[in-house]
């Protein structure tokens, strides 16, 4: 059973990924999402925010969770090192991935018709731990099926309640 301080720590970084979500710039046709990895190395460690990301944060028409990857994975080992001393010293971006969860206020997305890889392949490429959920994603544009698809591949997913209100109008803003 999680402890109530993790607990909070959860909702205090499902927090922090509505900030970021609140960062997006709406658009009719997509939802503003915000996300936030964090890792705990070794595992019994306490978490740290490794990157965030939010909805067209990166050039073209990218999502939250997937920013956040790109973004942690254009870390350099010094900066790696500084946030998380205790990595071993041969360690590798996908090594600390590996270490990493997800908070996102939206289900990773299954499905995508730009072109782009859907978020929950690139969590699973990841090899990310688990996946803290917002809320689900309503099917506004597609019938998403992240959060299943992310379970089929054996990563956690834990939905979070409190704040699906919130979650959801801040995805819908521009709508
Ligand atoms: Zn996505």
């Amino acid at each position: 059973m999680p402890t109530e301080s993790d607990e909070s720590n959860h909702m205090g970084f499902l927090q922090l990924a509505l900030a970021e979500a609140q960062k997006c710039i709406p658009t009719p046709t997509a939802f503003c999402v915000g996300a936030v990895l964090t890792v705990h190395y070794p595992a019994d460690s306490k978490s740290v925010t490794l990157a965030t990301g939010y909805s067209r944060e990166l050039p073209g028409n990218t999502h939250a969770e997937a920013n956040a990857l790109a973004k942690a994975r254009t870390m350099s080992k010094e900066q790696l090192k500084e946030l998380i001393p205790t990595l071993p010293s041969d360690f590798t971006i996908d090594d600390v991935l590996s270490h990493a969860d997800i908070y996102t206020t939206m289900e990773p997305c299954s499905v995508r018709t730009s072109g782009l890889a859907p978020c929950a392949n690139a969590i699973i490429d990841a090899r990310i731990r688990k996946c803290f959920v917002g809320v689900g994603e309503p099917d506004d544009f597609v019938n998403c099926e992240g959060a299943q698809k992310l379970k089929d591949a054996g990563i956690e997913v834990v939905w979070l309640k409190g704040l699906e209100g919130e979650c959801l109008s801040a995805a819908r803003k521009g709508h």
